[in-house]
């Protein structure tokens, strides 16, 4: 394991994907302030996740990973957390007793504010700005004023992040996650849709095998608590290095700003900063991997990240795209796989499968993101290696990004409600058909 590096030798790296901040005294005040702060997450809890995600790798647990693509400041209410959360809790549901699997669940959530872009500028009626690059950098309005890139906004993330993780905390173990709600999660417009249908079935078979479970005197914990997890891309160095701790217990640097950490595909340059900080921490991490990775790349990626192939410890997301998955991703399993590489497989279906529409959204089609999922448990299943789990960007309102899903949304109906400031989320509806639909691949 590498030791942490300093800020300054990770700034001497060059790293990708970085704010440009014209005042660094205020950056240096923002990266002190956060220094002082609390951890969001305990070391212990994110050993927990670890273990989690080894048995993932091991063919025993599936992983659920979902939420925005970019959360906002102004999204952190009580009814945007517990929209999420509550479509999450329903999917995990479909999937673990559809397919009689453990679902490890982890949000997308309390911390995903930095996104990395293709190009640095954007430009509207003649007009050009530096690009939204998150809350976590600059504000969404197009105006310079809210572009110019803000350390101090490093701070609000830390507040919203906490702000949101409390909820959660509360949630989870406070009475609204305990399995007799089940009905109750399925609200308004997602009981009339036909996977709300579905889900009142599966959620009366619950009910009556909890009341036997009741009449026979069992009562376990977990009918009253479920685990969930944070996660997010580690994009802004400042704020992560800021957010590394020793930890008092073990004296082992973790990353307390979220349970599990990423890194973008356009971060993960072997020798680039990213990798060079993650390598040093011990929490679980992923690595997203395009359609352009080479069975060394990810092979060097392990060998730096995970050096003692602990199990739990590194888990590979790949994004490749519906139409190249089954060509691309053979290869890069088999030859991971034949070194003893220990790894997590989870299908991120979304970021290979986004297209713009003639009216200019950015989309995606729900069919493309199944296609790609189905891509990923063939590959899998023919490899002989397991198909961990999925990653997809969602929300639980009734939002209209994506197109296609039982509720045929199309292209014109991209206008009514398009509420993503950055990559186009699965609705609620879509989500639990997802659900249902990976449940019924797990069962094969
Ligand atoms: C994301 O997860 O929002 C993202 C930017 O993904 P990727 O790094 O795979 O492009
Ligand atoms: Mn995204």
């Amino acid at each position: 394991m590498s030791p942490v590096p300093d800020l300054e030798a990770l700034r001497a790296l060059g790293p990708a994907q970085q704010p440009t901040y014209a005042d660094r005294d205020a950056v240096d005040a923002a990266v002190t302030r956060l220094r002082r702060m609390p951890p969001l997450v305990f070391a212990g809890e994110c050993d927990e996740l670890k273990e989690k995600i080894a048995a993932v790798s091991r063919g025993e647990a599936f992983l659920l990973q979902g939420g925005d693509c970019a959360e906002t400041f102004s999204g952190v209410t009580a009814d945007n957390v517990r929209n999420k959360l509550r479509v999450l809790l329903q999917m995990a549901v479909v999937l673990t007793y559809a397919a009689s699997v453990p679902v490890v669940k982890l949000g997308r959530i309390a911390g995903q504010y930095a996104k990395p872009r293709s190009s640095d500028t954007e430009t509207r009626d003649g007009l050009t700005l530096p690009a939204y690059r998150g809350d976590a950098v600059n504000g969404y309005d197009f105006t310079a004023e809210d572009r110019r890139h803000d350390p101090q906004r490093l701070v609000d993330v830390y507040h919203s992040s906490a702000a949101t993780l409390n909820l959660v905390r509360a949630f989870v173990t406070g009475g609204y996650a305990d399995l007799r709600q089940v009905h109750t999660w399925n609200t308004d417009f997602v009981r009339d849709s036909v996977s709300g249908q579905a889900y009142e079935k599966l959620a009366h078979e619950i009910d009556r095998a909890m009341q036997f479970m009741t009449a026979i005197g069992a009562d376990p914990d977990e009918f009253h608590r479920v685990d969930f997890h944070s996660s997010h891309e580690a994009l802004l160095l400042e704020y992560e290095h800021a957010l590394t701790r020793i930890d008092s217990r073990t004296e082992l640097p973790y990353d307390v700003s979220g349970h599990f950490l990423w890194i973008g595909e356009r971060t993960r340059q072997l020798e680039g900063a990213h990798v060079e900080l993650l390598s040093a921490i011990r929490n679980p991490i992923g690595v997203k991997l395009g359609p352009t990775t080479t069975a060394d790349d990810a092979l060097g990626l392990a060998a730096r990240l995970n050096p003692a192939n602990e199990p739990g410890r590194l888990t590979f997301i790949t994004r490749f795209g519906a139409g190249r998955i089954r060509d691309k991703l053979p290869q890069l399993v088999e030859k991971v796989t034949a070194s003893g590489v220990d790894v997590a497989w989870v299908c991120d279906p979304m970021h290979g499968n986004t297209f713009e529409t003639s009216t200019g959204y950015k989309t995606r089609a729900f069919d493309d993101v199944i296609e790609e999922v189905q891509g990923f448990f063939d590959v899998h299943r023919s490899v002989g290696t397991w198909p961990g789990g999925v990653h997809v960007e969602l929300t639980g309102d009734d939002v209209t990004e994506c197109v296609g899903g039982g509720e045929l949304l199309a292209e014109i109906d991209l206008s009514n409600r398009y509420e993503s400031v950055c990559d186009p989320r699965l609705n609620r509806v879509q989500s639990l058909e997802l659900a249902f639909l990976v449940a019924e691949m797990l069962r094969k």
